[in-house]
């Protein structure tokens, strides 16, 4: 699991799950994330500019698996 290399995640780091308000580190994902089922839900979104900073700033709590630190 990676990255993914179509829009509008091409390349990013981050991403967001609007339905819960969690974000992913991409590079860090496990299967825990259902990153593709996320995608699928239409519930992603991307940060601009693509950083844990800037997610925070937007609402978005760490998850568990892939980053950890919930402030929940
Ligand atoms: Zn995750």
């Amino acid at each position: 699991m990676a990255r993914r290399n179509f829009p509008p995640f091409i390349g990013k780091k981050y991403l967001g799950n609007k339905n819960k308000m969690e974000v992913h580190d991409l590079d860090k994902e496990t299967k825990n994330c259902q990153i593709d089922e996320i995608i699928k839900a239409k519930h992603a979104v991307i940060f601009k500019p693509d950083n844990l900073q800037e997610a925070h700033r937007c609402g978005y709590d760490n998850c568990h698996y892939c980053i950890g630190g919930s402030k929940r």
